[in-house]
């Protein structure tokens, strides 16, 4: 960004306050933060109690050697233990832990004693194959229990697990095998998307050729039945080897600092960073935030986060985060539109799910397939609403409210990173006045905010960047084998704060709006605009399903903005409506904000994990050649929007 701050240009008046039965049997209260606040330190070691620990830390936090943390140095525990065992000897062994539903219509319900049984099984088999404390594994798999069983198993005995997702191709795969040396890759012949079985297997023999020497097993889950080729001296299958294990393992207690898992983030530039988290914090803090923001309630809840497991979503809010607080879930395995528009809502009314965790994406998508699809599925189990993965912009937030939650449950949008392991900002729904649009307020433990240029803190009404300003228990430790680029990538912009790489605001009440990547800030005759911003006013347009905004180089402005908007089933695509968008959002964010160009198109780019890239426009926009498009969904996409412009411009 230059030296000009973000400008604040959107006014969202809309407020909702916590419905007063939730409030009042609410986990946490506003007193959580002023005791955090108080005392960090003990706020974070009190929540370090809700874990079983074999030995017990004494120590909080060593930040001797920043940004090196450690946490809870001298306390030792075995997280499988934790997130199974622990739940069992409390006498909760037949409470479900994980209602699976496949996408062809299968389906089965694991209990807490028979996880402990399933885990312990995995354990030994990984010890059979030859894995110790200290190795890692690799996993790559689709959305089944074995897939939370191998990350389970492999945490029981103190090796590191690598998860790749299972959409990712066989180089990417290769990459992150070798980068991490992993000796096993967990996998399965395939798994089920879109109605149609789709094979995983050949991915990893090819990788497993590509990085050469690393790997010594390839254990194979049978899932889809599908034929795959099959090396008997170095793959097992799963059923056969698992199956034949004791249910008997004991598990050992490690280090609080001992590594739990590398997790790459998709690296949109440049090689993936492996991601480093360890034991103790990572555990603390996603136990404590999924039962704070969720007002997770054990007993009686049920919780379903729909991200795949391959994604930090998946390991802190489906596997670590929910298990560790013994709660029962749902895990799902496809895609929301098979074999119907309504699988989503027919689910919750299935399982009488009551806490639903979500990504924008998704929501937006929803709003264009229409409200007359969760209209006809019964959802009043529901009673909190989550959001994360990118900015929501204020229409998705309200429609998901309204048409999700009956306008009735709060929504909690949730900001944080694969590198910050666990929530960070978030509205607690008990608390909170929520605003459409924002996550508000750093959790309690938590030290957020957003500074200008010259790492000044800027005022309410300011605009900047996101830093975190003191270290937190499920921080990143490092990028493995590179404590150099960890140093570079999040520790140099700002002397002693945590660059988010993310673009954000305050409002005059100090709450904090996320507004991008900085990456994707456009400069527009000398003002820095947040794409978020123009893409929620041309959202809040009744014809606009979904936008994305880039800023492409232009002679007079500097950048001009430029839109892409995909319009909901019924608006006609024509000039009329094209100059009424651009007035729309001039009249709704100020003359500067007003598009240069909007563009109808029928899909955007997104990544895998759902986010929209608009690197890939800005490239369209400026008539570039394309960059790289390997983390694309589907890159037919871009060969499509290309061919909705003229080819001068
Ligand atoms: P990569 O770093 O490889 O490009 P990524 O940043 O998409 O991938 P994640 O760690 O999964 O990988 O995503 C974190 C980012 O997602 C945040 O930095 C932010 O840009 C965005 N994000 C997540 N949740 C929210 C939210 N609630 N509001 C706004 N942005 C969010
Ligand atoms: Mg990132």
């Amino acid at each position: 960004m230059s030296n000009e701050s973000l400008a604040n240009l959107l006014k969202e008046e809309r407020r909702f306050a916590p419905p007063a039965d939730l409030a009042a049997n609410a986990n946490v209260t506003a007193e959580a933060y002023e005791q955090a606040a108080a005392d960090r330190l003990g706020f974070w070691a009190e929540q370090a109690r809700r874990l079983s620990w074999a030995k017990e830390p004494t120590k909080t936090l060593d930040w001797s050697n920043p940004p090196f943390a450690k946490w809870f140095e001298d306390g030792q525990l075995n997280v499988a233990y934790n997130c199974v065992d622990r739940h069992v000897e409390a006498g909760n062994g037949d409470r479900v832990a994980i209602h699976f539903e496949g996408e062809p219509g299968d389906s089965r319900s694991i209990t807490y004693a028979e996880l402990k049984d399933e885990v312990s099984r995995a354990a030994n088999a990984l010890l059979e194959l030859g894995v110790r404390k200290g190795d890692r594994v690799a996993i790559y798999m689709p959305m089944i229990p074995e897939t939370a069983i191998a990350m389970l198993a492999s945490a029981r005995i103190g090796a590191a697990h690598s998860v790749v997702f299972g959409g990712f191709s066989a180089d990417a795969l290769a990459t992150r095998i070798k980068d991490a040396d992993a000796k096993v890759v967990i996998t399965a012949d395939g798994g089920y998307r879109r109605g149609q079985p789709s094979a995983l297997k050949p991915a990893v023999d090819d990788a497993v050729a590509k990085a050469a020497g690393t790997v010594e097993h390839v254990l194979v889950v049978r899932r889809t039945g599908q034929d795959v080729a099959f090396d008997a001296e170095r793959d097992v299958w799963w059923d056969e080897l698992v199956g034949r294990q004791s249910a008997e393992h004991t598990p050992e207690a490690f280090d609080a600092e001992h590594p739990l898992f590398i997790l790459y983030t998709s690296g949109t530039t440049g090689k993936p960073k492996g991601i480093l988290h360890t034991s103790g914090g990572y555990l603390t803090q996603t136990a404590y935030t999924h039962w704070a923001v969720f007002d997770l309630k054990p007993e009686t809840d049920v919780y379903w986060c729909t991200a795949d497991v391959g994604w930090v979503t998946g390991h802190s809010y489906i596997v670590y985060g929910p298990l560790a607080n013994g709660a029962t879930q749902v895990m799902y395995e496809g895609t929301p539109d098979t074999p119907h528009q309504g699988r989503f809502w027919e689910i919750v009314e299935k399982y009488r799910v009551s806490i639903l965790y979500t990504a924008p994406t998704a929501i937006r998508t929803f709003m264009k397939w229409g409200d007359d699809i969760p209209a006809q599925f019964d959802l009043t189990s529901l009673r909190v609403l989550g959001s994360v993965g990118e900015p929501i912009n204020p229409e998705a937030w309200v429609w998901y409210r309204k048409n999700i939650g009956a306008d009735r449950t709060p929504v909690v949008d949730t900001w944080w990173q694969t590198e910050t392991g666990a929530m960070m900002i978030s509205p607690l729904p008990g608390v909170t006045e929520t605003k459409p649009g924002s996550a508000q307020r750093p959790l309690p433990g938590i030290s957020a905010t957003v500074v200008d240029d010259e790492a000044n803190e800027v005022p309410d009404g300011g605009g900047g960047y996101l830093v975190l300003t003191e270290p937190w228990p499920s921080m990143l430790r490092t990028i493995w084998g590179d404590d150099q680029r960890f140093l570079d990538t999040y520790w140099s912009r700002f002397e002693g704060k945590y660059f988010a790489g993310d673009g954000a605001k305050k409002d005059d009440d100090g709450d904090i709006w996320l507004l991008g990547r900085v990456d994707d800030v456009m400069l527009v005759s000398g003002h820095n605009i947040s794409t978020t911003e123009v893409e929620s006013a041309l959202v809040s347009h009744p014809a606009v399903a979904e936008a994305a905004v880039v800023g492409a180089a232009d002679d007079t402005t500097g950048q001009a903005i430029v839109a892409f908007v995909i319009l909901r089933g019924s608006a006609a695509e024509d000039e009329k409506l094209v100059a009424e968008l651009r007035d729309h959002v001039g009249a709704t964010l100020g003359p500067i904000a007003k598009p240069k160009r909007v563009l109808p198109v029928a899909e955007l780019p997104k990544t895998r994990s759902g986010k929209i890239m608009r690197r890939l426009l800005r490239d369209v926009a400026e008539n570039r050649q394309l960059g790289d498009v390997t983390t694309l969904t589907d890159s037919t996409v871009m060969t499509l929007i290309q061919s909705k412009l003229p080819s001068s411009s």
